[in-house]
């Protein structure tokens, strides 16, 4: 006849056993009282070999100084500790049940420590529940990313990848503010493709498409990563140039207008050619706003228009187009 505390510590076994979280048992100087089947069967050591030995001993990627720390509060406060994947995915490296059908290698988990105590009152051990979350923190680090594309999609013009007008003017309001404060000079450029209409006429609206994209490539390679591109209407850039004043925004601008003018889009046996007119405005304290800025570069883009196109025209000055182009 078996008795009922045998019969107890029994059916207490079976059920450390089959619950799918991991129960570890550890004492002050963080030695191994109990470990389960779970812990078992994810870091392939038996409850023998690991009882009566340190944790630290099994585990190199456990951080010592970081969990006797951690664990503080559990001995001296008698309070219950929370460890959670978002801090540091894992405590245990094990691998991840699903690494097939996952796009990760380990397990996330979330670990709870709490005091157990002794029937003097004293606590001298903690316990450490260990819980699988891998699925939870997949799919929120998943919804994560997509927010993240999504967030650089809504940023950007879907036709030339540069930024499109939304945010090229929030950038550029933000820009405007710096300038405001800052001693270095910020040019504008409003940039528009000459007789564009006629591209489109000629040659149908996709092979336009593929010259705004070229246009997109030009300014793209012509321009410093700290300065600011966007398609700001159809066939229209605006660019910010940051540490740059007018003579030297000039130079870049020059150098995009005959970059454009030596490029030859391909579409469908036909060459095509194109030119562009720049406006260049560098900011003034006069400016109250940044849109009033932003007029500025307008108005001298309505000048290079009205002058013959194909040319630089900086807010109260004209370059004429060079001899040699
Ligand atoms: P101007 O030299 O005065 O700028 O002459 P323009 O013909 O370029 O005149 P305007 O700027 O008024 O015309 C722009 C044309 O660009 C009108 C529109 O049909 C075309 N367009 C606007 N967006 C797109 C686009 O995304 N793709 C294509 N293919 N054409 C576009
Ligand atoms: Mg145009
Ligand atoms: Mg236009």
């Amino acid at each position: 006849m078996i008795s009922s505390d045998l019969l107890q510590i029994h059916w207490q076994n079976d059920l450390l056993s089959s619950i799918e979280v991991g129960i570890v048992v550890l004492n002050s100087s963080f030695e191994v009282e109990v470990w389960n089947q779970f812990m078992e069967n994810h870091s392939d050591l038996l409850p023998s070999q690991i009882c009566g030995t340190s944790l630290f001993s099994h585990f190199p990627e456990i951080d010592k100084k970081w969990l006797q720390a951690k664990a503080e509060p559990v001995f001296n406060l008698k309070t219950p500790v929370f460890l959670i994947w978002e801090q540091r995915p894992y405590l245990f490296k094990f691998g991840s049940n699903r690494p097939i059908t996952s796009d990760s290698a380990h397990m996330f988990q979330n670990v709870t420590m709490f005091p157990l105590t002794s029937p003097n009152g004293d606590i001298e051990r903690l316990c450490m529940l260990v819980y699988d979350v891998t699925d939870q923190a997949l799919s929120k680090l998943r919804v994560e990313r997509l927010n993240e594309e999504m967030k650089v999609l809504s940023r950007v013009d879907g036709l030339t990848g540069l930024y499109n007008r939304r945010y090229w003017q929030e950038r550029f309001d933000h820009i405007f503010k710096l300038a405001q404060r800052n001693e270095k000079p910020t040019s504008a450029m409003m940039l528009d493709i000459d007789h564009f209409k006629k591209v489109n006429d000629t040659y149908g609206h996709q092979a336009g498409d593929k010259v705004i994209q070229a246009l997109a490539a030009v300014i793209q390679k012509n321009i410093r990563e700290t300065d600011l591109a966007g398609r700001y209407g159809g066939e229209e850039f605006a660019i910010v140039l940051t540490d740059t004043g007018a003579k030297n925004a000039v130079k870049v601008a020059e150098r995009i207008r005959k970059s454009a003018l030596n490029t030859i889009v391909e579409h469908e046996g036909e060459q095509i050619t194109f030119t562009v007119s720049i406006g260049l405005a560098e900011y003034s304290a006069n400016h109250a706003n940044s849109l009033e800025w932003l007029e500025d570069a307008d108005e001298a883009l309505y000048g290079a228009k009205t002058a013959g196109r194909n040319q630089v025209v900086t807010k109260n000055q004209a370059w004429l187009p060079n001899a040699s182009d």
